[in-house]
């Protein structure tokens, strides 16, 4: 693909009002973090229109890939620079259309003259545009209306000419809606549940539950390089891993096997709040969906939310498993979720959880575990704290 620059355009409804500055402004940051990696840009905004300008020749199509992953991007536009003259115009745009399938299309031209010293106002570049096209591609339609193909036509410091509006990510710039803490293991489900919440402009602090020995290196790993594919959405994030092995043995030893799952469960609430507290997040994410598996049932949801006073986002709580696969096979982390290694949840697992535990019943259980507040503040004290990410 040829491009000199991309145009970004943002969506309507975070527009309006006070917040479109700091909209704005966060959007900016984003990208130019995320395209760090990629070379050197000029990123402005001008107009709700942001301005993408590679500046040592980064490679278009990988520019574009990083783009279409940013949060509060409804479109980009993959745009030619030209001078501003009609003929490099005309030129430009005819080799624009070069690319597009034109056969049985209508198109029109529209323009935008920012700068008023160009001798033609927006309406007359439009039309002699239009007449100058026509003449090489005759078979071409205009439609002023419903044009299958635009040519976008504008006038700036040089000239740009763009046919193509590729959808972006959507959603709102991360860190526009405040922070998260999400509880990350290396399954299909919970990497999907912070890219939704992520998309909202949230962003994310993960949590992951490790039970070394009985959880191997690999299986740490295995969650850092979820967490990495995540950060292409959700910028970059920290993760703390904290140590669980001494509460799962606790909980084994002193409490009944049928709530060992709920129990350790509720445990992992209470520690991600622990860390949400300490990190500023306002809400926790879990990757539950009602039904599941055993700890997710109408009850099992109830016994783990009622351990924390921090809302508890599930924002795939009503979705099909062959829904939540979709999602995590387009954002790319479903190959890294399936790979078979064990997760602290799945080493302890008694042969028959109860489906229906009350909370009564589950906190005479955990009176058994005396001193389990120390263990879990001790374990938060243990962490390990990993960026990941730009
Ligand atoms: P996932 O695919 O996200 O692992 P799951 O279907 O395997 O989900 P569970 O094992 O019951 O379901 O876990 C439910 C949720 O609890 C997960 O989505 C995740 O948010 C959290 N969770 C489970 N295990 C861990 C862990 N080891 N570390 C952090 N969070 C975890
Ligand atoms: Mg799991």
């Amino acid at each position: 693909m040829k491009a000199d620059l991309f145009l970004l355009k943002y969506g309507e409804l975070a527009l309006k009002g006070l917040n479109k500055p700091i909209f704005e402004k966060k959007l900016l940051d984003n990208i130019k973090a995320r395209l760090k990696k990629i070379g050197n840009f000029n990123v402005f905004a001008a107009q709700s229109t942001i301005y993408v300008e590679g500046t040592d020749g980064a490679d278009a199509d990988e520019t574009l890939e990083s783009l279409k992953k940013v949060f509060g991007v409804a479109n980009i536009c993959p745009a030619v620079r030209c001078a501003k003259t009609l003929d490099d115009i005309e030129k430009t745009a005819v080799e624009c259309l070069k690319e597009e399938d034109l056969e049985g299309k209508t198109f029109k031209v529209e323009a935008k003259r920012e700068d008023k010293s160009f001798p033609l106002n927006s309406p007359a570049l439009a039309a002699e545009m239009g007449g100058r096209i026509l003449s090489h591609f005759p078979r071409l339609k205009v439609d002023v209306h419903n044009p299958d193909i635009t040519v976008m036509v504008e006038i700036r410091r040089d000239a740009f000419v763009y046919t193509k509006k590729i959808k972006g990510a959507g959603g709102m710039p991360v860190g526009t809606n405040g922070k998260a803490t999400i509880l990350l293991s290396g399954g299909i489900d919970s990497p999907v549940a912070g890219y939704m919440i992520a998309k909202r402009g949230v962003r994310l602090e993960a949590v992951h539950f490790h039970s070394h020995p009985y959880t191997s290196d690999r299986a740490k790993e295995k969650v850092l390089d979820l967490a990495k594919i995540m950060t292409d959405y959700c910028g970059n994030m920290r993760v703390h891993i904290i140590p669980f092995t001494d509460i799962q043995l606790e909980i084994i030893d002193k409490c009944p096997k049928v709530l060992l799952t709920v129990i350790m469960r509720r445990m992992m609430m209470r520690i991600a709040q622990i860390v949400a507290e300490k990190t500023g997040g306002q809400a926790l994410i879990t990757g539950e969906s009602i039904g599941q598996v055993a700890s997710q049932t109408m009850e099992s949801l109830n016994a783990t939310n009622s351990v924390v006073t921090l809302p508890v986002f599930r924002p795939l709580i009503g979705m099909d498993k062959e829904e939540i696969v979709k999602i995590s096979k387009e954002i790319g982390t479903y190959e890294t979720s399936i790979l078979p290694y064990e997760d602290c949840c799945t080493i302890f697992v008694p042969k028959h959880p109860k489906t229906k535990p009350t909370i009564e019943e589950l906190v005479e259980a955990e009176k058994l575990y005396e001193n389990f507040e120390e263990m879990l503040k001790t374990a938060v004290e243990n962490e390990e704290v990993i960026k990941v990410g730009e």
